[in-house]
C-alpha cells in the first residue's frame, strides 16, 4: 500500500473552509448601513439570519441545488403534457429559508393589517437579501419577483385582494396546484421575447378578451417569452399587445377552471451561472390571462415590480462582492507565503483594501437606495427615481472585476469548485443583464434629466450638503452638473456622467458615515487622479491596514 504524501494530519498552510460565519455580525460595514438606514430594530433578527445563511449547512445546500440543476418534464408517460420543472430538495429547502426570514413579503406584512408600513421595513428586508444571496443567489430571483409583484398588482385592487394573501406568508408551499388549493404563491415575469428585450414595446404576443372570469377582465394569450424565470412559479405577469394597446396581464399555471394554464415550456437554458434557478423558454397557447391596470398601460403597470428587482439586483451584487472580499481576506489571514501571512505583505493589502473600498461603496449605495424606498418624501421619491438605475449600473458592473480579483487572492485554489468562487463568479454577471442592462440603465437616467429634472436637483442637493467641508467631492460635484448639461446633446458621455454619479454619491455617503479611513481613500482614488485599471494600482498612500481590519469576516 502506498504512503500519501500527506496524511491529513500533516496537511498546513491552507485556509480552513469559510463557513459558520454569522454573515450579518461579521460584516461591520452593513451593520452600519442597517442602523443608519433606520431599520436598527431588526438588528436581532438578522444577526439569527446572518448565522443561520452563513451555516456550512446552509451554503452546503447552496452547492446542492447548483450542482444539481432544475430539469423540465414536459410529458407525462402517456404523453399528455405536463410542463413541469424538477427541482434538487435543497432548492426547495433555500426557498423555504429565504421564504421564512420575509424576503419576499416582510415589506408587504402592513397589507394584512391595513397599518402604516413599518419603519425601515425595506432596508431590513434589503439586509436579509444581501445575505440570502451569500448563501445561494440563484433561489433570490423568484423571491425578488415574488415581493417585487405586489406592487404592480395593487395597480388591479380586487386581484390583489385575492392573490396578496397568499404572497404574505412565510410559509413555502412548492405543490403544483391552483392558487386557491395553495397556502403559498411564488410570481415570475414575462417580458423578455426572442426579438426584444429591451425594446418590450416590440412584443408580439397577443391577447384577445374572453367573457369575464372571477374578479377580472379575462383574456387569451398567444405568443411566447424567451426568458421566463422560475418556471414552476403560481402565476406571473406577462406583457402583451391587446387591442388598446401593450398591456400586463396575470397569468396563473391554472385557469379559473381548474385546467393546466395554456403555458408550454419548450426548454430551459443552459446559463452561465444562476444554475439553481430554471429560466425557461415558453409558449402561450391561449393562456388565460387577467389584465392589471389599463389596456395599454402595460409598461407603466409593470415597471413598479421592474423597479424593485432592481434594486435587489443591486443589493444582490453587492452581498455577492462582499462575499468574495471576505473570503479573500480570510484566505489571506490564514495562508504564508514567503514565511509571511499574505494578510501581512503590502502587496496583498492594498488588493484587498482597495478592493474593500468598492465593498464599502457597494453596500453604502445599496442600503441608501433601499431606505429610499422606505421613504414617502418627495426626495424619497427623487431618490428613487434616478438612483435606482445609477446604482444597479454601478453595484452590479462592478461585482464581476472584484469577483475575478478576489479570486485570484486565492491563488490556485479560487479556480477549483470546491472552494466556490468559480460559482460565484459565474453567477455575478447576471444581475447587470437582467432586468435592464448597463446601456438601458444609462438611458434610463438620461430619461430623468431631460423629464424630471428636479429628480436630479434634489439628489445632487443631498450631496452637496455631504460636500461642504470637502473639496473632492464639490469638484466632483461641478463635472457631474456640466456632465448633465452636456449629456442632453451627446449620449456618449451617458456611461461617465452614471458612474461619476454613482461615485460622487458613494463619496458623499462615505464621506459622512465611514470611518476616514475609508472615505478619504475612497475620495482620493475614485474622484481623483487617474484612471484605474485594476485593483491595487494607486491606493500606495492610503491607511491599508485600516481599511483592512474593518473589512475583515469576524471571528472567521
Ligand atoms: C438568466 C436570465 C434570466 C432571465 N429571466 C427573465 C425573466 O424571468 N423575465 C424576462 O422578461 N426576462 C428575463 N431575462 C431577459 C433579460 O431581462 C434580457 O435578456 C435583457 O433585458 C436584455 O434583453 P435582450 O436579451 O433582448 O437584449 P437586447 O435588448 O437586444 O440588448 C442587447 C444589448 O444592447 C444594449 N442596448 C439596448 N438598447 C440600447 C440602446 N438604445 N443603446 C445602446 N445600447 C442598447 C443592452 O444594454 C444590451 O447590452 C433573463 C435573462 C437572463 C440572462
Amino acid at each position: 500500500m502506498s504512503e500519501r504524501p500527506f496524511p491529513d494530519e500533516q496537511t498546513f498552510n491552507q485556509s480552513p473552509p469559510f463557513v459558520d460565519v454569522n454573515l450579518f455580525t461579521s460584516d461591520m460595514a452593513l451593520q452600519e448601513a442597517v442602523r443608519r438606514e433606520a431599520a436598527a430594530s431588526a438588528y436581532e433578527d438578522l444577526s439569527a439570519f446572518g448565522a443561520l445563511a452563513g451555516s456550512a449547512a446552509a451554503l452546503e445546500l447552496g452547492r446542492l441545488a447548483n450542482e444539481h440543476p432544475p430539469e423540465l418534464e414536459s410529458f407525462d408517460l402517456r404523453g399528455d403534457r405536463i410542463d413541469h420543472v424538477e427541482f434538487h430538495p435543497a432548492y426547495h429547502q433555500l426557498m423555504a429559508i429565504s421564504t421564512a426570514q420575509g424576503l419576499h413579503c416582510s415589506t408587504w406584512e402592513h397589507l394584512l393589517s391595513g397599518t402604516r408600513p413599518k419603519p425601515g421595513a425595506h432596508v431590513a428586508r434589503c439586509a436579509g437579501s444581501y445575505m440570502a444571496a451569500q448563501m445561494e443567489a440563484g433561489h433570490c430571483c423568484p423571491i425578488t419577483m415574488t415581493h417585487a409583484v405586489v406592487a404592480s398588482l395593487r395597480q388591479a385592487p380586487s386581484i390583489a385582494q385575492d392573490l396578496v394573501p397568499k404572497i404574505v406568508s412565510r410559509c413555502y408551499d412548492p405543490s403544483i396546484a391552483p392558487i386557491g388549493e395553495k397556502s403559498a404563491i411564488t410570481f415570475g415575469m414575462g417580458m423578455t421575447e426572442r426579438q426584444g428585450g429591451t425594446d418590450v414595446r416590440a412584443n408580439m404576443t397577443r391577447a384577445e378578451p374572453m367573457d369575464t372570469r372571477g374578479v377580472g377582465k379575462a383574456y387569451a394569450i398567444t405568443g411566447h417569452k424567451w426568458f421566463l424565470s422560475a418556471p414552476m412559479s403560481d402565476a406571473f405577469l406577462v406583457l402583451a399587445q391587446a387591442e388598446g394597446g401593450l398591456s400586463c396581464f396575470l397569468l396563473p399555471r391554472y385557469t379559473t377552471d381548474g385546467a393546466l394554464n395554456g403555458l408550454k415550456l419548450q426548454r430551459l437554458k443552459d446559463k452561465l451561472g444562476n444554475r439553481s434557478n430554471a429560466s425557461a423558454e415558453v409558449e402561450f397557447d391561449r393562456a388565460e390571462g387577467l389584465l392589471v391596470g389599463e389596456e395599454g398601460r402595460g409598461i407603466p403597470t409593470i415597471i413598479d415590480m421592474v423597479t424593485l428587482t432592481r434594486l435587489d439586483c443591486a443589493v444582490s451584487s453587492a452581498g455577492l462582492m462582499r462575499l468574495a472580499l471576505a473570503r479573500a481576506i480570510h484566505h489571506a489571514r490564514h495562508r504564508s507565503v514567503f514565511q509571511r501571512r499574505l494578510i501581512d505583505q503590502p502587496l496583498m493589502v492594498q488588493v484587498l483594501a482597495d478592493m474593500a473600498l468598492d465593498v464599502e461603496a457597494a453596500t453604502a449605495l445599496a442600503f441608501r437606495l433601499a431606505r429610499a424606498f422606505d421613504g414617502e418624501s418627495e426626495s424619497d421619491a427623487a431618490y428613487r427615481r434616478l438612483m435606482t438605475p445609477v446604482t444597479k449600473y454601478w453595484v452590479c458592473k462592478t461585482a464581476p472585476s472584484l469577483s475575478y480579483e478576489a479570486m485570484e487572492c486565492v491563488g490556485g485554489n479560487g479556480y477549483v469548485e470546491d472552494g466556490g468562487f468559480p460559482r460565484l463568479y459565474r453567477e455575478v454577471p447576471v444581475n447587470a443583464i437582467w432586468e435592464g442592462s448597463g446601456n438601458v440603465m444609462c438611458l434610463d437616467v438620461l430619461r430623468v434629466i431631460e423629464r424630471e429634472p428636479y429628480s436630479f436637483d434634489k439628489v445632487v442637493a443631498e450631496i452637496e450638503t455631504a460636500a461642504r467641508a470637502e473639496p473632492r467631492l464639490k469638484e466632483a460635484i461641478a463635472r457631474t452638473k456640466s456632465l448633465a448639461q452636456g449629456v442632453r446633446h451627446d449620449q456618449a458621455t451617458a456611461r461617465t456622467l452614471v458612474e461619476l454619479l454613482a461615485l460622487t454619491s458613494a463619496a458623499s455617503l462615505l464621506a459622512r458615515y465611514a470611518p476616514h479611513a475609508v472615505s478619504d481613500a475612497f475620495l482620493a482614488t475614485r474622484l481623483q487622479g487617474s484612471w484605474r485599471d485594476t485593483y491595487g494600482a494607486g491606493v500606495a498612500h492610503v491607511d491599508t491596514s485600516a481599511i483592512v481590519a474593518r473589512a475583515a469576516p469576524q471571528h472567521s
